[in-house]
């Protein structure tokens, strides 16, 4: 009886330990690998640069923000290491199961398994909107308790102020929030009180899948915007929060470019051109955006840049410069988003020698790994 008792409890105990803690660590080293540690090379032009990343996945995983982790690619120290002066973190509500870049329906969601497994509180199990909510005040936790080196960049204001302090303190790190998918809105635009309460600025239509809002280019119809998605272009306009086109379907991206009063960002992406994909940008996709004063942020990994090195990457930036412009060229990394990528954050020098090695100027590479991002967030965000 007693023996039995011991197998019993060692069985469930065995079961905890695979459920919570194996579960999401596991998937997480897995899915967020990297294919080259980064050199931490002291590139004296990597040194000087205002990098911005406009795309990581971060808020998702179960981790210190505060702690320099084994796994994945973003933490404070990892972002400092790579001399990351802002990076957008993105909150991911719902991913269907068997994901791919052709046709996604909404029926099925791994996030659910991750929330339990992650202990997430129980609003947030089954409420999309709670998961947003859940991850923001994560964020707002690790913030606060970062004694003043990570800092949550709502406004203009807030942005310059980093900015003039990063002179003194380089180590100073800026944290902007952004939601990957309007489906958290849970079909309600009254629900973009609460998200912009929480502190989301930059909103995507769209993620894997189509949504209430529009159809997303992974999706099962890739549609337009739909009437509450036309509604939520000019909420979004009015209150001065800046709409994310990645994922979005085609035909989206056009209607958005038509109706929006504001410029656009595509915050993690690749170039048809360079890289043929269902999901990555056309050439006149890339002129919209461009004529629209919007940014196209270049993502690291495989499937967007057809490569498993910096250079790829550079190849983008090039073909993106010379079709849109050096002003629409950005980072978005999309850094713990179930991707591997080429380094963590901490090897993003690596990606500054490669542009030096594919004979960029220093005033494009300026551009392109933040001042162009700075430049439109100073124009974009909320006033003050
Ligand atoms: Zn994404």
């Amino acid at each position: 009886m007693k023996r039995l008792l011991v197998i019993i409890l060692c069985s469930l105990f065995g079961l905890g330990l695979f459920f919570f803690w194996l579960i999401p660590h596991g998937v997480d080293r897995f899915q967020n690998a990297i294919l080259q540690n980064g050199t931490g090379t002291s590139l004296p032009l990597h040194r000087e640069l205002r990098v911005v990343d406009l795309h990581a996945d971060t808020l998702l995983w179960d981790r210190d923000l505060l702690v320099r982790g084994a796994r994945g690619h973003v933490d404070l120290p990892r972002l400092q290491e790579g001399n990351v002066a802002l990076q957008v973190f993105s909150v991911v509500t719902k991913s269907p199961r068997g994901l791919n870049t052709e046709a996604n329906s909404s029926a099925t969601d791994n996030i659910s398994i991750l929330a339990v497994a992650q202990r997430w509180p129980l609003g947030a199990w089954k409420s999309l909107l709670e998961r947003a909510l859940y991850q923001a005040d994560k964020l707002g936790r690790a913030i606060q308790d970062s004694e003043g080196q990570l800092r949550w960049i709502k406004t203009r204001k807030d942005l310059e102020m980093l900015l003039e302090d990063r002179k003194q303190n380089p180590g100073l790190v800026g944290a902007l929030l952004a939601l990957e998918g309007a489906h958290a809105l849970e079909g309600s635009l009254s629900s973009l009180n609460l998200l912009e309460a929480a502190g989301f600025r930059l909103l995507a239509p769209t993620h894997m899948f189509d949504s209430e809002i529009s159809g997303s280019q992974q999706g099962q119809d890739k549609g337009g915007l739909s009437e509450l998605g036309r509604a939520w272009v000019l909420e979004m306009n009015r209150r001065q929060l800046i709409i994310d086109l990645a994922h979005a379907s085609s035909r989206t991206i056009t209607e958005v470019l038509v109706l929006s009063t504001r410029p656009v960002v595509v915050s993690h992406t690749g170039l048809n051109a360079v890289c043929p994909s269902n999901r990555n940008l056309s050439d006149e996709q890339i002129k919209g955006i461009a004529a629209s004063g919007g940014l196209i942020g270049i993502g690291y990994w495989d499937e967007a840049i057809c490569g498993r090195d910096y250079h790829a990457v550079a190849r983008s930036l090039r073909h993106l410069i010379e079709v849109g412009g050096v002003r629409v060229a950005a980072l978005g990394s999309d850094w713990d988003g179930f991707v591997t990528t080429v380094t963590d954050a901490s090897g993003l020098a690596e990606l500054t020698k490669a542009l030096v090695e594919e004979k960029f100027t220093e005033d494009e590479i300026r551009a392109v790994m933040g001042e162009n991002a700075l430049r439109f967030l100073l124009e974009q965000l909320p006033s003050p």
